[in-house]
């Protein structure tokens, strides 16, 4: 089995445990690597890294434009090797290659997008109403930047980081999830060839408590940019927030997507499907909760399921598969514990609410650890069904009658990622976006995401915002500069 190593001061290093865990392929159920077990002695050394290049030598000599040159240069390398890269994440988190791929090939527009805006962070000259000074604003790099990533789509969601970050002049620590850090470790040979000085970019592996915690808390880390659930999401804030370091939260998601009875019903069923079944539901921006307006609801409800049923599962790396398995076992677990919930909160399920294999019935899924793909109707949003993130393939469905209905129910839930309208009536669809409390709101479409388009959380689904021109300023920190250019000095112990 391949054996990977720490990435750290560009070198690649064994772990100071001295010890490696095997990381697992979620459709054999089989270990496939073998990755370092980081703890708090490699966390100081990739920080230190981190620091010292930040600090001193060539990563902060360079202006931004050989920088924003390198970030280009790293885009290129991405789009080279993507498919290997995005085979990598197949083999650990199971989604269909067909998706990782895809993600894999775009990532380098984000390296291109933000390479080129990290020469136009500019300052202003502030017309003062002092006389006799000039002052100007700088924007600098936060300091040393630790990110933490999820396993769902670990390279995708730390160049939503990485990319600002860079743009921005910081150097960057990752730690990946422990179910999902061979493409991280992967993906750090690039720098090297891109022309990164050692430091700018360090992965540490392991686990939350071992890596994850003395990486929050070391005292050079001046920034958490979280990709998690809320529940680890919270957990850091509190740590970061008695260490009075900066943050930002991109969390769960339990996302409305709306039909009303005068959308293009075909198409809305059809982003229904991508909005739940797609990657097993293991996306943040699962549209988990459907909303069909009533008079529609049975003949929907009966759409969705001539498409869903036919839905394939088994190999992720086959291009005839549509539905992969779920990543990690306790995952797996907790999606089968809520489909038992919500049939003892009533909930009915008019499609799947089963294992996806180990019974005969699908040869096709292996040993993995597959889901069907399920449809509760005889939902309503007081239950948790409704409220819960569930992250796997596991679709509620909830009547309602009107606009105010729906808008009710779509913001009555603590999170507020994502949000979806299907109509055909231009003006329904302003005053439903107006109102919906989500930090994206698709209109006709579902699960569209780009480097130029912020994205974060409302409510409980998180803190700022990335991707967009704005995400750089989230890795800047603004300096004012005062220059007497002939103010007389005046009395010393009276503020000017
Ligand atoms: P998780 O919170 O369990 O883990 C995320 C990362 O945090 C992992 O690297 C983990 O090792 C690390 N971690 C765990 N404990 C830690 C600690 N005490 N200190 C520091 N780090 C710690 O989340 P997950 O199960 O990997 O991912 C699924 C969750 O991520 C879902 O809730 C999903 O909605 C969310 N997510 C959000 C977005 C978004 O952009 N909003 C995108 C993808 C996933």
């Amino acid at each position: 089995m391949k054996r990977y190593a720490l990435h750290i001061a560009g070198e690649a290093v064994a772990p100071h445990s001295g010890t490696w865990f095997d990381t697992q392929n979620p459709y054999t159920g089989e270990a496939w690597a073998h990755i370092p077990r980081g703890n708090a002695q490699d966390v100081d050394a990739a920080v230190q890294a981190a620091h010292q290049a930040l600090t001193t030598g060539p990563w902060v000599e360079m202006t931004a434009t050989q920088r924003g040159a390198l970030m280009r240069k790293l885009g290129d390398l991405i789009a080279r090797d993507a498919a290997q890269l995005a085979a990598t994440e197949v083999r650990d988190n199971g989604k269909l290659f067909a998706e990782m791929n895809s993600q894999l090939a775009y990532i380098p527009q984000w390296f291109y997008y933000y390479g080129g805006l990290a020469d136009k962070v500019q300052g202003a000259t502030l017309p003062l109403d002092k006389k006799g000074y000039f002052a100007y604003t700088r924007h600098e790099p936060v300091g040393v930047v630790a990110a933490i990533t999820p396993w769902n789509s670990p390279l995708l969601l730390l160049a939503w980081k990485l990319a600002p970050a860079l743009a921005a002049g910081c150097t960057v620590v990752v730690k990946p999830s422990e179910f999902t850090s061979a493409s991280t470790l992967e993906f750090a040979e690039l720098f090297a060839e891109a022309g990164f000085p050692p430091g700018v970019f360090n992965v540490v592996t392991g686990f939350g408590a071992e890596v994850g915690t003395p990486l929050v808390e070391h005292p050079l880390v001046a920034k958490i940019s979280f990709t998690g659930s809320d529940a680890t999401g919270r957990l850091i804030n509190e740590r970061a927030g008695k260490l009075l370091k900066h943050t930002a939260m991109e969390l769960g998601g339990k996302s409305p997507n709306i039909v009303f009875d005068d959308a293009d019903l075909e198409q809305a069923a059809f982003g229904a499907i991508s909005g739940i079944f797609a990657a097993s539901g293991q996306t943040c921006i699962a549209g988990s909760r459907l909303l069909v307006q009533e008079n529609i609801h049975d003949a929907f409800v009966q759409r969705l399921l001539a498409v869903a049923r036919t839905a394939r599962m088994g190999d992720p790396m086959s291009p005839d598969t549509q539905v992969g398995p779920v990543t990690t076992p306790p995952q797996y677990q907790k999606v089968l514990e809520y489909i038992t919930i919500a049939r003892s909160e009533g909930a009915t399920a008019v499609l799947g609410g089963e294992k996806g294999n180990h019974d005969g019935t699908a040869p096709q899924c292996g040993q993995g650890w597959f889901v069907q793909p399920t449809i509760f109707t005889g939902v309503n949003n007081r239950m948790r069904i409704a409220q819960e993130e569930v992250f796997g393939p596991v679709l509620s469905v909830i009547p309602f009658k009107d606009e105010a209905d729906a808008l009710a129910i779509a913001n009555d839930v603590r999170f507020g990622l994502a949000a979806a309208v299907w109509t055909r009536d231009i003006g329904r669809a302003i005053r439903m976006s107006d109102r919906l409390q989500a930090g994206t709101v698709w209109v006709n479409t579902y699960r569209a995401v780009s480097f130029m388009a912020p994205f974060g959380g409302y409510k409980d689904s998180g803190l700022g915002r990335e991707n967009g021109i704005d995400a750089v300023r989230e890795y800047l920190q603004t300096k004012a500069v005062w220059i007497n250019s002939g103010a007389v000095a005046g009395n010393p112990f009276v503020l000017k």
